[in-house]
């Protein structure tokens, strides 16, 4: 069937350092990986230990890593015990040549049977599954996302493009920029107010000007994918505003807060995420001019902060040097957005 095929691909949603790992069976067999690596999993005849390859690895042979349940069942435990899951402290390797370790991998195999007895937990330890459609009560263990390639077809409509930053990013500007110069293919999704709508304006245009009592009852409605106060009027993007962009046949570009992923990430929108990360806001020594050091910390804490609650939902790191290397590259990722292949949670297509 499928599996046999070895056609079943994983989105890594974690780090995996092998030489870590005390529960391996092998850790010179262990195929190390970082979240958002694409992993072609070979076997996955073994419950707790899968054979896999990485995706666009020159490596031809499978090293083993955790399966998802195993990987949940640790993390469960983990949670149970208090304990977060920080990767231990670096061991030494032990060392010996790869191919040592291949040729020791079924011998290795034999032992994952008694390691598994020895790790084995009661079911009532394991809490849920991992990601979406999990209750939001439950926890959520960032395991792997089965994945397919997905090429958006002529007569599909354009994938929703998200854009979340952190704090320095100006995605707004970034998004408009974009817009302006494409504005037949690209558009915002035209957002609710309840503010007064100015002489030049128009509604649907610049704002879809609302009562405040029909926005609070859209807001009870769930149809805001995101919705907040300025200077004490209501705004809001709704999901009907992104498929009436996405009906014209345009691509539809969302710069939101990041809570709002979870609720656009669906077979309907296909969003392609990018996270917009000023430059000095990731991790690194640089030197920003115009920006002090408070500042600095301040972009820096709230990039990881990001990147460590929705690091996984994002699809691709856009570093903006300035406006105009940002958009040229935020240009760049539409355009081959349209034309290419990419990564996609399998339940988006089946
Ligand atoms: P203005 O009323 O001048 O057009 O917009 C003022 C501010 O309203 C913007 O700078 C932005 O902070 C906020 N705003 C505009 N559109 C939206 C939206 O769709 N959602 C949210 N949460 N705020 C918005």
């Amino acid at each position: 069937d499928r599996l046999k095929e070895s056609k079943v691909y994983m989105r890594a949603l974690f780090d995996y350092i092998p030489l870590e790992d005390k529960a391996t069976p092998c850790q010179e067999a262990g195929l190390p990986f970082k979240r958002g690596d694409i992993l072609q999993v070979v076997t996955q005849d073994d419950p707790t230990w899968w054979q896999a390859k990485r995706v666009g690895d020159s490596n031809l042979r499978a090293g083993l890593i955790p399966s998802k349940q195993f990987q949940e069942r640790r993390l469960a435990y983990r949670m149970k015990m208090g304990t977060l899951p920080n990767p231990k402290s670096p061991k030494k390797s032990l060392c010996k040549p790869l191919v040592f370790c291949f040729f020791f991998l079924p011998i290795c195999g034999l032992t994952v049977a008694g390691l598994r007895r020895s790790f084995r937990l009661s079911r009532k330890d394991r809490q849920g599954s991992s990601g979406e459609g999990s209750d939001p009560g439950e926890p959520e263990f960032l395991t792997y996302e089965e994945v397919t390639r997905y090429q958006q077809r002529p007569n599909e409509r354009p994938r929703l493009v998200v854009l979340i930053g952190s704090l320095g990013a100006r995605i707004n500007e970034l998004k408009q920029r974009v817009i302006a110069e494409n504005p037949h293919r690209y558009a915002v999704a035209v957002p609710h107010t309840t503010r007064p709508k100015k002489p030049h304006e128009k509604d649907g245009v610049e704002y879809h000007f609302v009562t405040k009592q029909q926005f609070d009852a859209d807001v009870l409605n769930n149809k805001f994918i995101e919705h907040g106060e300025y200077k004490e009027n209501q705004y809001g993007t709704s999901i009907e505003a992104i498929r009436s962009v996405q009906a014209k046949n345009k691509m539809c570009i969302v710069d939101v807060q990041p809570e709002a992923l979870k609720r656009l990430r669906t077979s309907e929108f296909k969003p392609y995420v990018i996270f917009v990360k000023p430059r000095g806001g990731e991790h690194g020594r640089v030197t920003v001019r115009h920006v002090s050091l408070s500042n600095l910390q301040e972009m820096r804490q709230s990039a990881i902060q990001i990147d460590q609650q929705y690091g996984h939902l994002v699809d691709r790191v856009l570093i903006k040097e300035d406006s105009a290397s940002a958009c040229a590259e935020l240009r760049g990722i539409l355009e081959r957005l349209e034309r290419e292949s990419f990564w996609v949670p399998i339940s988006w297509v089946r």
